[in-house]
């Protein structure tokens, strides 16, 4: 078997939304989701397809390796890209065996992927003690037993100076009776977790994790940026509260030193940014040396969530996979992947338990929101 093209499309939803697929000779396409965002599709093609057509698309490692050795395919947009068609590679594999793609990986340990609901702000977008509550109201009355709030920028009107790290006391006094609002609206029995996206210093971190020991978080994510090792396991070190962090992070090489200092509590990967599928459950077999849990984080369509779900079912440390709940505003989200179940049920994903990823792009809905200046996989518009 080998490739013979490499199409891509992009979709305008929550976020811009990336597919590769992965044609060959005997006729098997397979599909795959990349990160989100600009200029992916464009990689794909113009950097990626060369080194891909008339190569046998089952030596999938080798192929990943292949399109990351150009040093500038390692992080961001290229490898974006890559994790695309690396999530393409195995679906192939996957329907030319006959089976899913996490029996490939070494099996499942489970089929029924936890989530938790990604709620963002308060209602409305606001950030008032009574905004949080009604929000989180919302996530666990959908039936979510774990919800996740974005507490930067929550309170700006409050700071002191808006670039340099520094949280006042206003702020850290209103963002504590936001967190104690929705934990209150919550009950003691949800999870509840907290996410900072890397925007405080160690100092302020600190300070905030403290106030936030009160209300029993299932983690606190990013509260400074994972660029410093030592400065995330200071803070790690300095709080009762487990601290995640890893959605910014690439390949094994940018968790290695994480992992291994223990700089953190739990991973939270995200599988479509950090180099694809077997990248992803490396890095939780190397957490997983050190007893740390694996999140997910996912901000993907549903594809690309299946593609990671196969990654959570197939590595020993899974903790908890992310619902980009926000995403209600992209009411046809679910449409787009087709399957014979429904991917969500009581709340947690079913992996599917068919050939490869086992969904594929339902073409009527995908065509519907195929992003302008952007063709449904290389037609021309
Ligand atoms: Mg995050």
């Amino acid at each position: 078997m080998i490739i013979t093209d490499i199409q891509a499309t992009t979709l305008k939803g929550f976020k811009q939304w990336n597919y590769v697929r992965v044609l060959t000779d005997d006729g098997l396409i397979g599909l795959g989701e990349a990160h989100p965002g600009r200029g992916v599709v464009e990689f794909a093609l113009r950097q990626l397809k060369p080194l891909l057509v008339g190569e046998d698309p089952r030596n999938i490692e080798p192929l990943y390796t292949r399109m990351l050795r150009p040093a500038g395919n390692r992080a961001g947009v290229a490898l974006a890209a890559i994790a695309g068609v690396e999530s393409a590679l195995w679906d192939l594999r996957g329907k030319e065996l006959g089976v899913p793609i996490c029996d490939l990986l070494g099996g499942m340990y489970r089929e029924r992927i936890r989530l938790y609901a990604d709620v963002g702000h308060g209602k409305d977008k606001t950030d008032t003690p009574e905004s949080w509550a009604a929000r989180a109201r919302e996530g666990v009355g959908d039936g979510y037993q774990a919800i996740k709030f974005d507490i930067d920028n929550s309170a700006n009107e409050l700071s002191q100076d808006a670039v340099n790290r520094e949280l006042s006391t206003a702020e850290i006094e209103k963002m504590t009776a936001l967190v104690a609002a929705a934990r209150e609206a919550i009950g003691p029995g949800v999870d509840l977790c907290i996410d900072c996206h890397a925007l405080y210093s160690v100092h302020s971190a600190i300070r905030l994790a403290k106030r936030f020991e009160a209300f029993n978080l299932m983690f606190l994510e990013d509260p400074v940026s994972n660029d410093n090792v030592e400065a995330m396991a200071k803070v790690t070190s300095s709080t009762s509260i487990p601290i995640c962090t890893g959605e910014f992070i690439y390949r094994r090489d940018g968790f290695r030193e994480l992992i291994q200092r223990q700089a953190c509590d739990m991973l939270h990967v995200d599988v479509s940014a950090t180099g694809g599928i077997l990248e992803a459950k490396k890095i939780a077999d190397l957490a997983d040396l050190y007893t740390i849990p694996f999140a997910a984080h996912n901000i993907t369509s549903p594809i690309g969530m299946t593609a990671t779900a196969h990654v959570c079912a197939a590595v020993r440390n899974f903790f908890i996979m992310e619902l980009p709940y926000h995403e209600h505003q992209t009411p046809w989200r679910w449409q787009l992947a087709t399957a014979p179940e429904p991917l969500i049920q009581d709340n947690v994903f079913v992996v599917p338990r068919r050939p490869g990823l086992g969904v594929e792009l339902n073409e009527e809905v995908a065509r519907a929101h195929v992003a302008p200046g952007y063709g449904y996989f290389g037609e021309t518009k």
